[in-house]
């Protein structure tokens, strides 16, 4: 039993991997220099986009009913999840009926993210210095490279209001776009081109879109592609 293994309890106690396609973990070893970010577009019993950023061998998981924004002056509530297998990265798929989560998947978003240092607070001793120390205090500073999410962003812990509450917001920066809804300008899949009408129906990927090219992984770090 891995630190990861533990982690992933919660996750595999909610789901029947006999009955859901979703991976039941422990297919990609965590590595250090890529850190995996993927935003779902979940249609389940009430619409959500699941944020999750790859931490320490899981993917740390916010369910954010309206879905991010590139407007700094939204300020998204981003409920905590239960913390996902790395290989949920590129799931896209029909959850059944009845199971947990029920209803289509569709890969909205994938990339990677780093810690945004210049947005930090002065550092002091004994103060958060990792990105899991810095979500154990409450506020995590995350640059984003993703196909639709990029630029400087904070996820900051709503205290008061019940520890699994948070908020995503973006900062001020050459990717924010204040005004511009961007669910609704960009509502399909980046793997497939589906939308969750389409995914939920079996529609076939999209000609041209990464999976339809023979291409299903999300892509790695500038790092990871400098090594070939
Ligand atoms: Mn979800």
């Amino acid at each position: 039993m891995t630190a990861a293994d533990d982690k992933l309890k919660e996750y595999r106690e909610k789901r029947d991997f006999a009955r859901t396609a979703e991976p039941s973990g422990g297919v990609i070893e965590p590595s250090e220099d890529h850190r995996l970010l993927c935003v779902q577009k979940h249609a389940a019993t009430a619409l959500h986009y699941d944020f999750r950023l790859e931490l320490d061998g899981v993917l740390k998981s916010w369910a954010v009913p309206k879905g991010p924004s590139l407007d700094p002056a939204d300020k998204r509530l981003a409920v905590m999840t239960e913390d996902h297998p790395l290989d949920y990265g590129d799931f896209e798929g029909v959850i059944p009926a009845g199971e947990y989560g029920g209803g289509a998947v569709v890969l909205w978003d994938t990339g990677w993210w780093e810690q945004d240092h210049t947005r930090e607070k002065k550092p002091r001793e004994g103060g958060p210095s990792t990105p899991a120390e810095h979500l154990a205090a409450g506020e995590l500073k995350i640059i984003l490279h993703g196909e639709k999410l990029k630029g400087s962003w904070t996820l900051v812990q709503m205290k008061g209001r019940g520890e699994r509450n948070w908020l995503l917001i973006k900062h001020r920066d050459e990717a924010s776009r204040p005004g511009y809804d961007l669910v609704t300008e960009a509502p399909l899949s980046v793997l497939s081109g589906r939308g969750v009408e389409e995914v939920l129906e079996g529609t076939p990927p999209v000609p041209g879109s990464r999976i339809a090219e023979g291409g299903g992984s999300p892509p790695v770090s500038p790092a990871a592609d400098d090594a070939g």
